[in-house]
C-alpha cells in the first residue's frame, strides 16, 4: 500500500468531487518505483469508478498522464507525486475530470488564447515546499490549453536526466528543452513570461490616486487595506504579490495563527486585498520616484502613475555575497532556499556562507541531508542564538570556520570548490564541494529610488513614527526601512501606520 489510511480518507472525500472520467496512462517498467507508481494507480482505481487505466508508452518510464476520455490533456507525472506533490497530482484529477480551477477567469481567458506548442517540464524534489505552486500553475495551463503541455519529473529518479541538464536547485521549469526558470513562479508569471505585457497606455489613463502603494508583501497589502477602508482612491503596484512570505515555509510567529504556510498567507493577503476597491497593477516593477504636482512613480514599462500620497513598501530580498563565481553558478550549485535545493545536495559536501540565525539554521537542515556540511563565518564568532549554536556544535558531520572571507566559488560547469581567505593570517585556503547556501541576511529593495528619499547607509528608508520619509505625502513601511526588526507582523503594522499617516497628510493638506 503506498498511501496511509489517513490520506486515503481525505482523498476519497476529494476523488468524490470529480465531475466526469479520467484516463490515466501509464508507462512502467520492471524497476521499484514503477512497481510503486502501479500500486498507487491501483489504489486510485479501487477509490473511484470515474478513474480508468491503460497502459501507453511515454517518453520516461517509470511515468503517467491524466487524460480525459479519447483527449490527452499533456498532464504527465515523471516519478510517483508523493510528498509536496500529492496535491497537485489530486488537483490533476479533479481538473481533467473537469472542475473548474481556482483561478480568476481572466487568467484562464489568458491562456486559451495562446496559440502555438508549448511544452514544458518541471524538475522538483518531493520535499520542495516551492514545487508544487509551478506544477499545479503549468498543469492548470495544460489542461486548459490543448497547445500547452507539462511534465513533472521527480529529479530523485530520473537522476541522470538532472545530471545530464545540470539541475542544482528546484523547481527548474525547461520550455520546448531550453530553461525557462527556477522558483517558485505564480500563474500570472508564467503567463508573463510567455505573453506580451500590456503596454504602458494601459497604466497611464489611470486616474491620479489619492494613495499609491508600492509592494505588494504584508506592509503593502496592509497599506491598501487600510486606505481603501477609508474610501480614497487607492492602488497597489508590486511585482511580486506576496514577497518575501512567497518564499517562507513553516510561520509560527503570525499571532493568533498558531501556524501558516508562506504560499497560503500570501493567498489570504490578495484575497483580503481584493475585497475592497483597490487597483492591484501586479508584475509591475516601480523604476523611479519623482514630486511634481503629484507623486509620480514610473514603471519599467514606461507609464508614469500619479498620486497624492505613496506608501513604499518594496521589501527586502536575499543579499549575495558578491564574490567571482556566485552569478556564474547561481542554479548551478550555488543555492540560498536550503528547504528546497537541500535534497539534490544529498551524499555531498556543501558549504553554507554565514553564521547567523540563519545560516545556522539551515546548515543543521542540511547535514541531515548531505554528507558534510561547512559555515564560513566572517566574523570571529557565530551571531546565531546559543542554543542553535549548540546543536550544530554536536553534529558529526558538521565544521565551522570562523574568521572566513569568501574569496571565490570556483567550478567549470557548476561548482567544485570555495576558496575563503584566513582574516586572522591572510592566508587562502580551498575546499572542494558540490554546493554552497549563501545565508548572510537581506538587502533593502530600495535602489530604485536613487537619492529622491532619504535612505541610511544600508539603502533603508528612513521614516518617522507615522512612516513619513523625507519628502512630504511618501511614506514608507516595512522591510524597506529602517525599522529595526524585520517581522511579518511588524510590516503589517507599519503599513498600517503609513496607511494613517498618509490619509492623516491627505486632510491636512
Ligand atoms: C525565508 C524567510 C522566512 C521568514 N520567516 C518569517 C517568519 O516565520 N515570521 C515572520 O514574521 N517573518 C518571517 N520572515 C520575514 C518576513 O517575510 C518579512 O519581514 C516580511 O515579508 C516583510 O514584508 P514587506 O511587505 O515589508 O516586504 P516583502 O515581503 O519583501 O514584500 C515586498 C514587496 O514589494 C515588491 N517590490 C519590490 N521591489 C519593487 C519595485 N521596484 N516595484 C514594485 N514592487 C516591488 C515585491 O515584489 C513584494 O511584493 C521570513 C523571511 C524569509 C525570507
Amino acid at each position: 500500500m503506498v498511501l496511509d489510511a489517513e490520506i486515503k480518507s481525505q482523498l476519497n472525500q476529494y476523488l468524490q468531487l470529480m465531475e466526469g472520467d479520467v484516463l490515466i496512462k501509464v508507462s512502467a517498467g520492471s524497476d521499484p518505483v514503477s512497481a510503486d507508481m502501479l500500486n498507487l494507480v491501483d489504489e486510485l482505481v479501487s477509490m473511484s469508478s470515474r478513474i480508468k487505466v491503460e497502459t501507453a508508452e511515454l517518453e520516461r518510464t517509470p511515468s503517467f498522464s491524466v487524460n480525459r476520455i479519447g483527449e490527452n490533456t499533456g498532464v504527465t507525472f515523471a516519478g510517483i507525486p508523493l510528498g509536496h506533490e500529492f496535491t497537485s497530482f489530486v488537483l490533476a484529477l479533479l481538473q481533467v475530470s473537469g472542475r473548474a480551477p481556482k483561478v480568476d477567469q481572466s487568467v484562464i481567458d489568458q491562456i486559451k488564447s495562446i496559440k502555438g506548442e508549448y511544452r514544458f517540464e518541471t524538475y522538483v524534489s518531493l520535499s520542495c515546499h516551492n514545487c508544487p505552486d509551478v506544477v499545479q500553475a503549468l498543469n492548470v495551463m495544460s489542461v486548459l490549453n490543448p497547445g500547452i503541455s507539462h511534465t513533472m519529473i521527480d529529479g530523485a529518479v530520473f537522476k541522470e536526466e538532472v545530471e545530464s541538464k545540470n539541475v542544482m536547485a528546484v523547481p527548474s521549469v525547461h520550455l520546448n528543452g531550453e530553461f525557462f526558470g527556477g522558483g517558485r513562479m505564480t500563474i500570472e508569471e508564467i503567463l508573463a513570461k510567455i505573453v506580451e505585457a500590456p503596454d504602458a497606455s494601459e497604466f497611464e489613463s489611470k486616474e491620479p490616486f489619492d494613495v499609491l502603494v508600492v509592494g505588494g508583501g504584508p506592509a503593502g497589502a496592509s497599506a491598501a487595506i487600510y486606505a481603501a477602508r477609508k474610501g480614497i482612491r487607492t492602488g497597489i503596484v508590486a511585482e511580486r504579490f506576496g514577497g518575501q512570505v512567497m518564499d517562507t515555509v513553516g510561520i509560527e510567529n503570525f499571532i493568533s495563527v498558531k501556524y501558516t504556510e508562506g504560499p497560503k498567507l500570501a493567498a489570504s493577503l490578495e484575497e483580503h486585498v481584493k475585497e475592497y476597491n483597490v487597483d492591484i497593477m501586479k508584475l509591475q516593477r516601480a523604476a523611479r520616484l519623482e514630486k511634481k504636482d503629484y507623486i509620480e512613480v514610473e514603471l519599467e514599462n514606461g507609464a508614469v502613475l500619479k498620486s497624492k500620497t505613496v506608501i513604499l513598501s518594496t521589501g527586502a530580498r536575499w543579499r549575495n555575497v558578491g564574490v567571482p563565481g556566485e552569478a556564474e553558478f547561481k542554479n548551478k550549485g550555488v543555492a540560498y532556499c536550503p528547504h528546497c535545493d537541500g535534497p539534490l545536495f544529498a551524499g555531498k559536501h556543501v558549504a553554507v556562507i554565514g553564521g547567523g540565525n540563519s545560516g545556522v539554521e539551515a546548515a543543521i537542515d542540511l547535514a541531515g541531508i548531505v554528507s558534510h556540511v561547512t559555515v564560513l563565518e566572517f566574523s570571529d564568532v557565530l551571531k546565531a542564538d546559543a542554543v542553535l549554536q549548540d546543536r550544530l556544535y554536536s553534529l558529526p558531520n558538521a565544521t565551522v570556520i570562523t574568521n572566513a572571507q569568501t574569496k571565490e566559488i570556483t567550478g567549470t560547469d557548476k561548482v567544485n570548490g570555495i576558496t575563503y581567505a584566513d582574516r586572522s593570517t591572510g592566508e587562502e585556503h580551498h575546499i572542494e564541494l558540490q554546493g554552497v547556501f549563501v545565508q548572510i541576511g537581506l538587502v533593502p529593495n530600495t535602489e530604485w529610488l536613487g537619492d529622491a528619499v532619504e535612505r541610511t547607509r544600508m539603502g533603508e528608508i528612513v521614516v518617522d513614527n507615522r512612516g513619513a520619509t523625507s519628502i512630504p505625502g511618501v511614506f514608507a513601511a516595512g522591510d524597506c526601512t529602517n525599522s529595526p526588526y524585520k517581522q511579518i507582523i511588524i510590516s503589517m503594522g507599519s503599513g498600517a501606520n503609513a496607511a494613517l499617516g498618509a490619509f492623516d497628510y491627505l486632510i491636512r493638506n
